[in-house]
């Protein structure tokens, strides 16, 4: 592997940890140091590790035999999860990633509208092959993409006053994920849901991170019915997964009934592994009632630990919803990447490393997800983790300012 990675999210200098072992919220690296595990696989890991709901499913599911060549007898039990859980998703299909499913739901959008142009924000994440963060990604496929400003309106009026006839779609995370957490304002996504509707574009929402954030998305938390969603991470119970899914009319185009139907192949798109740990995820672990609690739970921390930053005058936050949130190193309002610019992130780095010398491992650029083991312990851990670093650090971070 180049550079011995083949992920590169989790390559840092001077080297990264590799890990050999998890249990529950803990992780254990290859020297034998402990973790308490507040990443989470980026958000996939809702259920921790080795969980025996989980492994109960996958132990299942070999017991019926592994890559059955054909229909399974799992895949719809999925698929109803998933369309139960989520309303807008009337049809639902698999994929193995968020990146796939996504790929997939900008072709269905463009054939669908018969339209060629796709409005993508600045600093949005859909997958590596379509990445918005930081400039011109030559790894991107090749659409023809519109950059509009997140958070910013009229950005986007801007673009539809110029190209609203070959708009297909809007694809939008409603909390940008691998840029911060920069939170989705309502009022700007529901102007979205309008301008979409104004010009016949269909609006797709990412969220492959955010349905977590409470039972039915993003979208039933706002209220905002999306044409078409991706999603990814914990649903398929930790195994590889994305799905792309929405309005029946739209996803028909797939139904191969239909004379010139979509093709959409993928030889592990109903893999039993994911197909029988995601139901029992959904079904069992991940119901509604765990969601609600676990991003209260989320929001009570993350308050806990800013009341720490407040009080010790410096100008760090973790941003955020519910269970997933990034510290930045600012104590202003942020509702893009234009406002990170600039900042001095290499605090982010400084507090990584004190985690990791306190026994709690995060994602380097500050980003942390809960998973359901985490203890109120792991928690208070973690805040007094924090207080450390804000004892050790102020006098030097004060006087950089
Ligand atoms: N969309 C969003 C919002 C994501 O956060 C991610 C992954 N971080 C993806 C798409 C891509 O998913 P995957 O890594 O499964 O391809």
């Amino acid at each position: 592997m180049p550079g011995g990675n083949t992920r590169s999210v989790l390559y840092y200098p001077p080297f990264p940890l590799a890990m050999a072992r998890g249990q529950a919220a803990r992780l254990w690296d290859a020297d034998g140091h402990e973790y308490r595990d507040f990443i989470a696989e980026f958000s996939a890991g809702v259920y921790g590790h080795s969980n025996p709901v989980i492994r109960r499913a996958i132990d299942t599911a070999l017991d019926s035999g592994i890559n059955l060549s054909g229909h399974n007898l799992i895949e719809t039990e999925l698929a109803g999860a998933v369309c139960d859980r989520f309303p807008t998703v009337e049809r639902v299909r698999f994929t193995n990633s968020g990146t796939e499913a996504n790929l997939l739901l900008l072709a269905a959008a463009k054939v669908y509208t018969k339209r060629s142009k796709i409005v993508v924000f600045n600093g949005g994440y859909h997958g590596g092959v379509l990445s918005f963060g930081s400039g011109h990604n030559p790894v991107n496929v090749p659409h023809e993409f519109l950059l509009a400003k997140y958070n910013d309106v009229a950005s986007v009026e801007a673009l539809f006053d110029k190209h609203g006839s070959d708009i297909a779609t809007i694809l939008v995370e409603p909390m940008q994920g691998a840029s911060g957490c920069i939170v989705g304002q309502p009022e700007f996504l529901r102007a979205l849901r309008d301008l979409c509707t104004r010009f016949g574009a269909l609006l797709a929402f990412d969220e492959v991170m955010t349905s977590r954030l409470a039972p039915g998305g993003m979208q039933e938390r706002l209220g905002i019915e999306a044409d078409l969603t991706s999603l990814g991470k914990y649903i398929g119970g930790g195994m590889s997964f994305g799905a792309f899914g929405g309005r029946e009319d739209i996803m028909a185009q797939f139904d191969p009934r239909q004379h010139g139907a979509l093709a959409h192949a993928g030889t592990f798109n109903n893999n039993v592994l994911t197909m029988s740990a995601g139901v029992a995820g959904l079904r069992e672990l991940y119901t509604p009632e765990a969601a609600v609690e676990l991003n209260k739970r989320g929001d009570r921390f993350r308050d806990a630990l800013n009341q720490q930053f407040t009080a010790s005058g410096l100008p760090m936050r973790f941003i955020g919803l519910g269970s997933l949130m990034n510290l930045q190193p600012t104590d202003k309002a942020i509702c893009s990447v234009d406002d990170l610019a600039g900042l001095e992130h290499r605090i982010k780095d400084l507090f990584f490393f004190h985690l990791i010398e306190s026994g709690v491992y995060m994602a380097r650029r500050g980003y942390m997800t809960l998973s359901l083991p985490l203890t109120e312990e792991d928690m208070t851990h973690f805040i007094s983790a924090s207080a450390g670093f804000i004892e050790r650090y102020r006098t030097l971070l004060t006087a950089s300012q």
